[in-house]
């Protein structure tokens, strides 16, 4: 009889399982099942190159109709999927369709984390996960003048560039004591900080918000500290929240994410999770550890297909980020855990930089800003554990290319 196999989620790792299914050439049926109303496409842009008007709804599918047509996979849109009987190998959804498997593949994701404070429900304000919430933000955007950012993590300061370049007025509000701080070094922090400020943007960290007001409609954003910052429009991007209740609800092994092993199976040897909602083991982390990221969602949804084909590879790829704020790309390889010290390599006052944290002697992390060579560099140097010393970081005139292992 012909094997089925179902993804749930139709987001970038459940992409990737598909297509990489094929590739390793599984003829069995296949039946990706998504809630949102699209084909598979691409989250960065949303904040960037989307809500600039520089892409858009054409753009950001991962691949046209013709693709799923052509390697015969069925993609239901629409449809979420509420509830897993895993005696029974069946899924339910929301509308009450049933769907049959032999074999399941998670790629649920996350979502974007909410801030229960008054006025969170507001008109005008928005969080930024899905197609549908860019859309909503840039209609907001539309007739907004004053735009407030809460939170200075990736996505927050990525809509905050963007809308500086819509013209916008735009402060930025974080609580803790600097953007992006449990991402990148410090020394990052400091210069994103002064680079939003020369942009034009207002940036406000240790602060926090008591609540949002307005009448209906936001007007403004009231501080702990009594302040009031005008904002006819609000993003709220304070994180992300992993989507793992469907698999919880179905007994499967849960933490901070869906549980799986170095081959990506779940506690039922039947089931694989891949992407964002995946808690995995981890060398670069030093142990069990959940990313949000393009590159995990990519490698990992093909060790799933690997493993759905009953191949033994191991998921051991450097985590590595992007993020694209007016003209500077910050590009991070590795993970920052365990980082007591760093050496500055490159310009920063010519935008042109990278940071190398160590642990002890041992690069584990590298930021680079406009500097592409460092970062492929490094995730080659932190993938095969080659440390280079601060010394020889320090010295723009020393190479670092040569300690470089050789791929064979
Ligand atoms: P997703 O892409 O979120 O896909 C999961 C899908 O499953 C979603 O469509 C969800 O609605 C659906 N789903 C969930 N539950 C169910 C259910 N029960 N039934 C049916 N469907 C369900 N990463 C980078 O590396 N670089 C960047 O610059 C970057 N920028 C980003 C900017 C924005 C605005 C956002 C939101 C994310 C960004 N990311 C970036 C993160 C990156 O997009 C994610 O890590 C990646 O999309 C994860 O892929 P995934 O397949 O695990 O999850």
């Amino acid at each position: 009889m012909t094997e089925r196999i179902v993804i749930v989620g139709a987001g970038q790792a459940g992409y990737q399982i598909a297509a990489s299914l094929r590739q390793e050439g599984f003829e069995g049926t296949l039946t990706m099942i998504g809630d949102e109303p699209f084909l598979p496409y691409q989250r960065p842009p949303l904040s960037k190159a989307y809500l600039m008007g520089k892409a858009d709804e054409y753009s950001l599918p991962i691949r046209p109709e013709a693709f799923y047509e052509a390697n015969r996979v069925e993609v239901v849109r629409g449809e979420r999927v509420t509830g897993i009987d895993r005696q029974a190998r069946t899924l339910v959804t929301a509308s009450g369709k049933s769907f049959a498997y032999d074999r399941l593949a998670l790629a649920t994701g996350s979502r974007a984390r909410a801030l229960p404070i008054e006025g969170a429900d507001l008109d005008g304000v928005v969080s930024l996960r899905n197609l549908d919430d860019a859309h909503r933000l840039k209609r907001i955007l539309d007739d907004a003048e004053t735009l407030a950012v809460i939170g200075g993590g990736f996505i927050g300061l990525e809509v905050a560039a963007s809308s500086k370049a819509l013209g916008k007025s735009v402060t930025v509000i974080e609580a803790l004591d600097r953007l992006m701080g449990r991402a990148v070094a410090p020394a990052t922090s400091a210069f994103f900080a002064e680079f939003h400020k020369s942009l034009g943007n207002t940036v406000l960290t240790s602060t926090a918000v008591a609540r949002i007001g307005g009448n209906g409609r936001v007007s403004h954003v009231e501080l702990s500290d009594g302040r009031r910052i005008e904002a006819d429009a609000v993003v709220i991007g304070v994180g992300a929240s992993v989507n793992m209740e469907l698999a919880a609800d179905a007994g499967l092994s849960c933490g901070n994410g869906i549980a799986v092993d170095d081959f990506t199976f779940t506690s039922d040897p039947l089931i694989v999770a891949a992407g964002d909602c995946t808690e995995h083991p981890n060398r670069f982390a030093g142990g069990r550890f959940r990313l949000e990221s393009v590159q995990n969602a990519t490698d990992q949804g093909r060790i799933a297909a690997k493993s759905l084909v009953g191949q033994r590879v191991a998921y051991d790829s450097v985590p590595w980020f992007w993020s694209d704020q007016a003209d500077v790309k910050l590009q991070m390889a590795g993970l920052p855990m365990g980082a007591d010290n760093y050496v500055v390599r490159g310009d920063p006052a010519a935008k042109r930089f990278s940071v190398f944290h160590f642990a002890g002697d041992r690069l584990v992390c590298v930021d680079s800003m406009n500097r592409p060579g460092d970062h492929m560099l490094a995730r080659r140097l932190i993938e095969a554990g080659v440390s280079p010393t601060r010394e020889q970081v320090g010295d723009e005139g020393f190479d670092l290319k040569p300690l470089m292992p050789r791929r064979g």
